[in-house]
């Protein structure tokens, strides 16, 4: 209850732009190995593979709210996928900006809940089964703190077979 509440408080204050951004050089690929280091007790427990592939990447931001981004959906990955699946996180840099993908080999989400992923409290039908204490709003915060850095998030799933989250942040001098 007392995660739903902060979480909530925090949608609160993105709607009224109350939400402070930082805005700071970070270096993305710390970032995201820092967070990677942190779940990996939990991909291990759940006989999960992690595979990296973290080019050297700096973006202009908030580094804790980017971090809440990165962990909630390496977060998903592992959740999402059965024992003896992967997960794989990736970190490009390109002339446009950074690209983080975070793909997984688990249950895939539905042609007809994919478009709903990112609506607050959506959970898909079979995540709702033993999903104590996560609320469906983890994916709908990270889409706002994305956005709020100026960047795009997407998905692409298949049912059964996996799901890919993309998040791309533009380059740190044309934000
Ligand atoms: P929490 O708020 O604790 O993160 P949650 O994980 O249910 O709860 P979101 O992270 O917003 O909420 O995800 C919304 C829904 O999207 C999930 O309930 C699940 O149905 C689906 N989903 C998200 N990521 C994946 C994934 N990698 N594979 C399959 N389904 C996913
Ligand atoms: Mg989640």
């Amino acid at each position: 209850m007392r995660r739903l509440t902060d979480m909530l408080l925090q949608f609160a204050r993105f709607d009224a732009g109350q939400e402070e951004m930082v805005r700071q050089p970070v270096d993305f690929t710390e970032l995201v190995e820092g967070c990677v280091e942190r779940l990996k007790p939990l991909a291990e427990g759940q006989h999960l593979n992690l595979v990296l592939n973290l080019q050297p990447t700096e973006v202009l931001g908030d580094t804790l709210r980017l971090a809440q981004v990165v962990i909630n959906l390496v977060q998903n990955a592992i959740q999402y996928t059965p024992a003896g699946g992967s997960v794989s996180v990736m970190v490009e840099s390109t002339s446009a900006g950074t690209h983080l993908k975070v793909a997984d080999t688990g249950i895939g989400i539905s042609a007809t809940d994919l478009p709903r992923v990112f609506e607050r409290f959506f959970r898909a039908d079979r995540a709702r089964s033993g999903g104590e204490g996560r609320t469906g709003l983890g994916l709908a915060i990270s889409q706002a703190i994305i956005q709020a850095h100026g960047g795009r998030i997407a998905v692409e799933s298949t049912f059964g077979v996996g799901t890919c989250f993309t998040v791309h942040l533009p380059r740190a001098e044309t934000i």
